[in-house]
């Protein structure tokens, strides 16, 4: 199917918000008027953590990476 969704995020954050690009694309008839709405994630990423895990609402797995630290 399709590859699996990766979220980057900044050396020191330990929190995000991305949409669900799998949701985005399939939206549930009922709430195709908050397809937006209803595809947004939200997450932590432990500080020293560089991988993550999580899933959408709708159980869409996506992976949380850290970049690499290249602006300080
Ligand atoms: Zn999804």
């Amino acid at each position: 199917m399709s590859e699996r969704q990766v979220i980057w995020v900044r050396a020191g954050v330990t929190t995000f918000t991305c949409l669900c690009e799998e949701c985005l694309a399939e939206p549930e008839p009922k709430v195709e008027t908050l397809a937006y709405r209803a595809a947004k994630v939200a997450g932590r990423l432990r500080a020293e953590a560089d991988v993550g895990f999580t899933r959408c609402h709708r159980g869409h797995p996506i992976s949380i990476r850290r970049v690499g630290r290249t602006a300080a």
